[in-house]
């Protein structure tokens, strides 16, 4: 099975491919390294069943005989897409086009990486696949959250009016070994803030939540996705909802830092709430997150530990 993963030198991209050619499969990866690193895949570069092509896929994609295709490229990171607005919404259409097309053409099967952001600053709680947001459609945020909203509805498109086989992940807040330390979500910064002794920057009064997901469990919940034949929307993501406030003081407790909390404006339309409903993935394909955020966070710590010095 030819498997071609989009956006394979990200942080997400890079274990799913390691996870792909763990279990035979032959994997193409199509990266830019807008946000993603050639050190996340040198490890993997010797494998003889793994090839790498640099390109950006907004341009036109070789003609490659897939099986199945992962859509993960676009920044992910708010400071990365709001530093990236106009390549971002590029990725988010012209990329997802190119790569539906491919799909048509190869009868592929195709999955695209949503994204939680397309419940914007949610008003129902916890949210579920049949809630259709709250998304500002011209703040900041935007670029990230009307692109991806935009690649849902191109996918959903491309099943009825060819019958592609399709899948839509809405991945909720994921962390993990491989994330940037200086990409600018919570988990890095706060990790990396800690072991640098500097002060943990909680925005706004910390109040806001989030769930958050290790990487371990969202990889196999997007195989599982891709392995089964549900082309409805699924959260994936683990419910295991805590203030940003709370999150902050158990990486200075994990980490045995004595950095303290320092308070910074919120940034605008910065989501309150965040909490995956994961009936329907479990009911799909009997996915479930089995890696609690203090485990998580320990082995997320000890690869900073290693990468910051
Ligand atoms: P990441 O920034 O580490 O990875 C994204 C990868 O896509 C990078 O390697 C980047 O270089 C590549 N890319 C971006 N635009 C591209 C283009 N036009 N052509 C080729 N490659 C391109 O981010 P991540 O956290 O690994 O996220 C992966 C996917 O999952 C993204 O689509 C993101 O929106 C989605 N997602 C992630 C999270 C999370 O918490 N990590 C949450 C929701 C959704
Ligand atoms: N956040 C924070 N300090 C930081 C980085 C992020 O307080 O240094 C907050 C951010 O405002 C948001 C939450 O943590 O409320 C999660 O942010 P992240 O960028 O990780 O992901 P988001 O869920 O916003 O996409």
């Amino acid at each position: 099975m030819m498997v071609i993963v989009a956006g394979g030198a990200g942080f997400i991209g890079s274990h799913l491919c390691e996870y792909l050619l763990e279990r035979g499969y032959e994997v193409i990866c199509l990266d830019n390294f807008i946000t993603g690193r050639e050190k996340n895949i040198r490890g993997l570069l010797d494998d003889e069943n793994f090839k790498f092509i640099e390109m950006d896929i907004t341009e036109p994609l070789p003609e490659i005989d897939a099986d199945w295709i992962f859509n993960l490229a676009s920044p992910a990171s708010p400071p990365d897409y709001m530093a990236h607005p106009i390549t971002t919404m590029r990725t988010g259409s012209f990329g997802t086009y190119n790569l539906l097309e491919l799909a048509r053409k190869r009868d592929a099967s195709i999955l695209f990486a949503s994204t939680s952001e397309v419940y914007g600053d949610p008003q129902v709680h916890p949210q579920r696949e049949d809630y259709w947001g709250n998304v500002n459609p011209v703040g900041p945020r935007s670029v990230y959250d009307e692109a991806k909203r935009f690649s849902e509805a191109l996918t959903m498109a491309y099943k009825r009016y060819y019958g592609l086989d399709t899948r839509i992940a809405r991945i909720f807040n994921t962390y993990g070994p491989r994330m940037r330390e200086n990409d600018g979500r919570a988990i890095p910064n706060f990790i990396a803030q800690a072991l640098r002794g500097e002060p943990l920057t909680v925005y706004g009064d910390g109040s806001q939540t989030r769930s958050f997901c290790h990487i371990s469990d969202m990889i196999r919940g997007l195989y599982l996705l891709m392995e089964s034949r549900y082309s409805e929307p699924v959260n994936i993501g683990n419910p295991n909802e805590l203030s940003i406030l709370e999150l902050a003081k158990l990486i200075i407790d994990l980490t045995g830092s004595d950095s303290r909390i320092e308070f910074e404006p919120l940034p605008v339309d910065d989501p309150k709430v965040r909490m995956p409903e994961i009936t329907r993935i479990k009911e799909a394909v009997g996915w479930e997150p089995s890696v609690g955020l203090r485990d998580g966070l320990k082995d997320t710590i000890e690869y900073f530990r290693r990468v910051i010095g």
